[in-house]
């Protein structure tokens, strides 16, 4: 079942930016013909995420991750296939034709949804030009004009009826509710919850409209029970876990300089970029998540924090190290004087800003350096426990020279011997190696090899495919996964990437990625028919041992339950015929 017209699939398929469109969320070189750069989908140092612009497909000798363009896509962005398509065919400027009938409804009300976000924006924009009061508590908190209209805040008045608004636009009781920004009243009535408030736009890292932020304004209201800041509602389009404030905006700036600064507020991150620091993101209110760290770690692997340096800063800052060291990412913070950033900007300038940045110190360092400081005394107890809290954040970072600097660190501060801290930390290593889940099989040995070299011979060249169908009778591939996709190959009239979207168990296709992109860098192109024929033997001489084997046993079996001579005797022929082809192997 598609949603999408199969003209518009099969355009995106054919669309062959693959490299342009990787670019995009990954820093890609060139290698020899292919692309490589950091895997977007597990943490490393050294690239191992590999684009094949010839092929079409991407491959990650790490975690092996592999695919084509829209399920990169579809993986990169946790998007469905439809929604996949959509995206790159916006992007390379596709019209996106639609089947009909109910399924594609979803799809539509998305953009919807989204078209009514922009036009409620646009409004909110017009209310603040018009709204006097509000320009001035803007001009009062130091905002510029250039500021608030980079961020396109807006006003919403407490007389404007946002959701009559969007009915004369057209939209449905369900559109309306789904958009995020009203709750119904008892009566079933629709009420905005940004009513008398500055609005802070949230738009996603394509810039846009996903919901909103809003900042009561009211002067005359001292009621203690309206919050301070409310926001859209959650939704698959206002996911604030997947969000961060500003980043559209902050872009390519964080790929100039090189890190993104992490601060907590609307305001902090508006009022960075005024002053010039336009690679500051928000997370707005919530504590750092793994999608965020994905969304970052796109454009850079050094984050900045700049929270507050109270208790709360403290222990923000200490679980978004615990979500960002696992991805391998560089985590440093600022010393902040005073509260936040938007305060310290304000009442200083943009060099005292700058210099803190110079000065931040990595996490680690403060986090030991305050813990330690903390200590109520030096009883062994109380040591122990600080020790066991701290290992607890060390160890998240998958460095073991990161891990053993800081265990120096400790063993100085907290005065206890080097090799008893090494000794729990290795205790404790293993298990943050395991919860990576990499794929830990043996590629390399003999007879996997040989089974993707035929695999991959035949996959990429006609030549050679039509001379092994003839010759692949009565050999096994090993790997189940290998059976089939051979299978596969051999049955097909496709090649190379064609042959990919022709294969439907996801498992198969990884692999088959996988295969396409390994096999050209494993594989040389001399003495392919000597190769193939090596290869033949190698998995013949499996099939022969493993056959071995099984009839061992199976005379063993035999013998101890009863007298069956006539099956032994066949087993023990089929034996003799095994062995001498095994020779024919050997010598042949
Ligand atoms: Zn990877």
């Amino acid at each position: 079942m598609c949603l999408i017209a199969d003209s518009t699939v099969q355009q995106v398929r054919e669309y062959s930016d693959i490299v342009g469109v990787i670019s995009e969320y990954v820093t890609l070189k060139k290698r020899g013909r292919n692309f490589i750069g950091l895997c977007p989908f597990h943490s490393e140092k050294t690239p191992s995420f590999t684009v094949s612009p010839e092929k079409q497909i991407f491959h990650c000798f790490g975690c092996h991750e592999s695919g084509d363009l829209i399920s990169f896509v579809q993986k990169v962005d946790s998007l469905t296939f439809v929604e996949a398509v959509t995206v790159i065919a916006q992007r390379a400027g596709i019209v996106v034709e639609e089947t009909r009938g109910s399924a594609s409804q979803y799809h539509t009300d998305f953009d919807t949804i989204r078209d009514m976000l922009a036009l409620l924006l646009a409004k909110y924009q017009t209310f603040l030009a018009e709204s006097g009061p509000t320009v001035s508590y803007l001009a009062d908190r130091g905002v510029l004009k250039d500021s608030f209209e980079m961020f396109q805040l807006g006003f919403s008045p407490s007389s404007f009826d946002a959701a009559s608004f969007l009915k004369k636009e057209g939209a449905s009781d369900d559109i309306i509710d789904r958009t995020g920004v009203f709750y119904r009243t008892d009566q079933g009535q629709f009420r905005s919850r940004f009513s008398g408030r500055l609005i802070f736009p949230v738009l996603d890292y394509q810039r846009r409209v996903t919901g909103f932020g809003g900042r009561v304004m009211q002067s005359g209201n001292s009621d203690r029970s309206v919050a301070k800041y409310v926001n859209s509602q959650e939704s698959r389009l206002f996911n604030k876990r997947k969000l961060l404030y500003g980043i559209g905006l902050a872009k390519p700036a964080i790929k100039k300089a090189g890190f993104a600064i992490l601060m907590e507020g609307y305001m902090d991150v508006l009022m960075a970029h005024q002053f010039g620091f336009a690679h500051s993101v928000g997370v707005m209110g919530t504590a750092l998540t793994k999608e965020q760290v994905q969304l970052i770690k796109r454009f850079t692997d050094t984050v900045y924090l700049a929270f507050d340096n109270d208790q709360a800063g403290q222990m923000a800052m200490q679980k978004s190290y615990q979500v960002l060291a696992p991805f391998g990412m560089t985590v440093k913070c600022l010393s902040m004087s005073e509260k936040d950033p938007a305060d310290i900007l304000l009442a200083h300038d943009a060099d005292y800003f700058q210099g803190l940045i110079d000065q931040a110190v990595p996490v680690l360092d403060r986090l030991i350096e305050t813990s330690v400081n903390a200590l109520p005394n030096r009883e062994i107890d109380t040591v122990s426990k600080c020790l066991g809290q701290l290992l607890d954040v060390v160890k998240l970072n998958p460095s073991k020279v990161v891990q053993d600097h800081y265990v120096g660190i400790l063993a100085q501060e907290l005065e206890i011997d080097r090799e008893i801290i090494l000794a729990q930390i290795r205790k404790t290593r293993y298990n943050v190696v395991s919860s990576l889940k990499f794929s830990k099989k043996d590629h390399t040995s003999k007879y996997l090899k040989a089974a993707s070299f035929l695999a991959y011979v035949s996959a990429t060249d006609q030549s050679y495919r039509e001379s092994l169908r003839s010759k692949l009778e009565g050999i096994d591939f090993i790997d189940p996964d290998y059976v089939k996709l051979m299978g596969i190959i051999i049955g097909s009239d496709l090649y190379n990437q064609a042959l990919y979207d022709e294969i439907e168990d996801d498992e198969l296709k990884k692999k088959y990625g996988a295969l396409l992109i390994e096999g050209e860098q494993v594989f040389t192109k001399v003495n392919v028919t000597q190769q193939i024929d090596e290869c033949i033997g190698v998995l013949k001489e499996y099939y022969v041992s493993k056959r071995r084997e099984e009839i061992k046993v199976a005379i063993r079996e035999i013998e101890k339950t009863g007298k069956d001579t006539e099956q032994i005797l066949m087993l023990l022929n089929e034996l003799k015929e095994l062995k001498s082809s095994r020779e024919q192997l050997n010598y042949g």
